[in-house]
């Protein structure tokens, strides 16, 4: 596994007019905040370098100014997990590009507002031989150093658990998730009414890049541009009221989005999505709906993908598998299949107008962000990163546009079948 920034990649359509005003948003925005003196404490990652050494290999970030930091293990995969406020890291992270020593990958963004992720990926069971701050002198800045020595399973295990609970005393004061979540979505249309809410998901965030595009393109950010789309064209209607479980390069986990919409009692989720596989000639939208058993290998193969972005990011699945895993199939949530099917077989015919779609779309798999037991709900691959020409359409304003007419239509159809 290599190197995946996750600086926001700019959308290279956005006009002039929207630039200028975009600038001026910026300045003020900018204005409120020496203001008010909110960020003036966020730190600048200036750099970041790769020692390998013959008994430990050294990870080091430079900084502009001193940061608080805390750090914690994770099994299967192994990883090293370290959370600092929010800091600003734009820079190039230097050598350490192609991994080394004991370090197989490495990403970073925001993981939670307040919050931002660096995650180690290594590829043997190693630990924390030493994390500290070093401050400036022989003219280096902050510095804040993270040793890493080989260990056995039994011994990261243990250092695991260890760390997990230093971890999870010195957040003890935080929020809980949800909480924090409420912060992040946002909801457009007027409240107090009797419109349908629809929950859009725009799939990955922050930390979790999600697929990565052959020219670079970030899966995260295009199912953000869509999801805003979208927004745009159910609330124009007057029909719809909307709610995004993200509206900005954020990380949620799959359950947290599910719970957004469960309290904001959305009617309809849709999560967004494009995905990358290695054959680059495949091409096409398709759309799923969740099922115990996924309707074919790819079907699955993709779920699987889809679901690590917990992981990704560094979070602990024990406690979560259980929960999701304990959401019996009941009546209820064969009803909501049945209505999830009838919209996605709605979008498969409104979509299959205006894009390319895959031969066999509308499938089934056990995508973990489908889990909500009361509220229809289906994932839409857009395309595939992996195809140019998927890419390319993807990230043109006018294609976004078109698909969120044609899911628009397939809504409104829906709500017609079903007279709410
Ligand atoms: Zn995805």
């Amino acid at each position: 596994m290599g190197f995946r920034p996750l600086e926001h990649k700019r959308d290279v359509s956005v006009c002039s007019l929207m630039r200028l005003m975009q600038m001026i948003c910026c300045v003020l925005v900018l204005q409120g905040i020496f203001l008010s003196g909110a960020m003036a404490d966020t730190a600048k990652v200036l750099g970041a370098r790769l020692g390998v050494y013959p008994d430990y290999t050294r990870f080091v970030i430079d900084l502009d100014r001193e940061v608080d930091f805390t750090h914690f293990l994770l099994p299967d995969p192994y990883r090293i997990i370290i959370d600092m406020p929010e800091i600003d890291w734009t820079a190039p992270p230097g050598n350490v590009t192609a991994g080394g020593g004991l370090i197989s990958g490495l990403r970073y963004g925001l993981f939670k507002p307040g919050t931002f992720r660096v995650v180690l990926d290594v590829g043997q069971p190693s630990v924390v031989s030493k994390i500290f701050l070093l401050p400036p002198g022989d003219g280096k800045s902050y510095r804040l150093v993270i040793d890493l020595v080989p260990t056995g399973r039994d011994a990261f295990m243990t250092a695991s658990r260890d760390s997990m609970q230093a971890y999870s005393a010195r957040s003890r004061n935080d929020t809980s998730s949800t909480e924090q979540s409420a912060d992040v979505a946002v909801s457009s249309g007027r409240p107090g009414n009797n419109k349908p809410v629809i929950a859009i998901d725009a799939g990955h965030g922050g930390v979790d890049p999600g697929a990565i595009g052959a020219d670079g393109v970030y899966e995260k950010n295009l199912t953000l541009a869509a999801a805003r789309e979208l927004a745009k064209t159910l609330t124009d209607t007057g029909r719809y009221q909307v709610l995004l479980t993200r509206d900005k390069d954020v990380f949620l986990r799959l359950q947290q989005r599910v719970e957004i919409a469960r309290k904001a009692n959305a009617d309809l989720f849709l999560s967004l999505h494009a995905d990358s596989i290695g054959d680059s000639k495949h091409r096409g939208a398709s759309v799923y709906t969740l099922s115990e058993n996924a309707s074919d290998k790819e079907a699955a193969a993709l779920a699987s993908k889809e679901n690590k972005a917990d992981v990704i990011a560094g979070i602990d699945l024990s406690v979560e598998n259980s929960l999701v895993q304990s959401i019996l199939i009941d009546l209820a949530q064969r009803e909501t299949m049945n209505l999830s099917a009838t919209l996605a077989s709605n979008m498969v015919t409104e979509l299959g107008q205006d894009i390319q779609l895959q031969r066999r779309t509308h499938r089934f798999a056990g995508f973990a962000v489908l889990k909500a037991p009361d509220i229809p709900s289906v994932l839409f691959e857009m395309g595939y990163l992996s195809n140019q020409t998927d890419a390319k359409l993807l990230q043109t304003p006018a294609h976004r546009k078109k698909i969120a007419k044609a899911v628009l239509r397939a809504i409104d159809q829906y709500f017609k079948q079903h007279e709410f």
